[in-house]
Formats: C-alpha cells, sequence, structure tokens
C-alpha cells in the first residue's frame, strides 16, 4: 500500500550537518520526497506535534522537554511517499533510544545515548521524527504542509523498486 508519512530532521540532526545523509537514506531506498522545507516551529506548532499521547507515554516531563528539543532550532520538514512507506521510514530510522537503534539505521549509525542519560538531561537527541500510523500520519502532515506544498510526480525508480 502507498502511504505518506511526515518525517522532521529534528535541530540536532541540521546542526550537525547530517541533513544530506538522512535524505540520502530515504532516497536510496526508492522512497519519494513529495514535500520539503526548513521550518522555525513555534509554540502553537510544536504543542500540536507533541500531544498528549506523548504525556501518556513519557510523562508531562518529557512533553516539556520535547517541545523545546523541537524549536530550538530550524528542522527540515518533508512529506515522504511510498509502499509501506511508514513502517519502512520507521525502519530506516531505528529506535527511539540512540542506545537501543540498530546498527545500520539513521540512529544507530549517527547517535549514542543511553536511556539513563537521556533520562539525566530530560533529552532524546534522536535525530529524526517520523509519524508512527495513518492516523498521526494524517494529523502531522496536514499541520505541516498546505495541500499547495506537496507534489504529484513519477520517480524513475518507480519502475523498479516499488509496489
Ligand atoms: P519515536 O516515535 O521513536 O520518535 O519515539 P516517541 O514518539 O515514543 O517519543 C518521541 C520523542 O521523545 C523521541 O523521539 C525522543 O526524542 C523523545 N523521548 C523519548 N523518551 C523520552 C524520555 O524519557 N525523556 C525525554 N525527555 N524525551 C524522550
Ligand atoms: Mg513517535
Amino acid at each position: 500500500m502507498i502511504q505518506k508519512t511526515l518525517v522532521l530532521i529534528k535541530p540536532d540532526g541540521v546542526q550537525r550537518g547530517l541533513i544530506g545523509e538522512i535524505i540520502k537514506r530515504l532516497e536510496q531506498r526508492g522512497l519519494k520526497i513529495i514535500a520539503m522545507k526548513m521550518v522555525q516551529a513555534d509554540r502553537i506548532l510544536a504543542e500540536k506535534h507533541y500531544t498528549e499521547s506523548i504525556t501518556e507515554k513519557h510523562g508531562e516531563k518529557a512533553r516539556i522537554s520535547l517541545i523545546d528539543y523541537i524549536m530550538y532550532g530550524p528542522v527540515i520538514a518533508m512529506v515522504v511517499q511510498g509502499s509501506s512507506a511508514i513502517t519502512l521510514v520507521r525502519k530506516i530510522v531505528g529506535a527511539t533510544f540512540p542506545g537501543d537503534a540498530d546498527i545500520g539505521t539513521i540512529r544507530g549509525d549517527f547517535t549514542h545515548m543511553s536511556k539513563a542519560r537521556t533520562r539525566q538531561i530530560n533529552k532524546g537527541y534522536n535525530l529524526v521524527h517520523a509519524s508512527e500510523n495513518e492516523e498521526d500520519s494524517k494529523k502531522e502532515i496536514g499541520l505541516w504542509f498546505s495541500d499547495k506544498e506537496i507534489h504529484d510526480y513519477k520517480l524513475s525508480a518507480e519502475d523498479y523498486l516499488l509496489g
């Protein structure tokens, strides 16, 4: 099934000069970038992006810290499309905690921070956000992009890699 997903290169990814590296990994797998821009998120956008579901998962303290994290510099926002794109992008990105992420994933290859350290500094620097499911991706794409900013075109690789 062809899906769309929201991918953010978080401020640590931008500041570490990893934009190209991250985009390369999405492209090399045959995924299609159908929207992309650099955005300095304001508090309203950050709070809409990280909702109460984060509080339920990680606690309110973590949500407040995440809102600061996503706002502390510009991010690259993208809509990525492809066959099972939501699952595929999360596989390419790797597990939430850098210390858990497999080698070969973006988080596994470019980050290393234990859960204990994440909790100590209350920041989970892990380079990328990627939508978790269809419901989230719909909501998140609508939050970051207008319909006009999302493009429709054919990748030559579609004949070989997708479907
Ligand atoms: P993801 O979907 O893999 O990004 O993970 P989640 O949706 O569960 O969490 C969102 C983000 O919160 C993660 O990407 C981390 O940056 C951050 N995070 C996860 N756990 C913690 C935590 O215990 N404390 C803090 N401050 N941040 C966390
Ligand atoms: Mg998440």
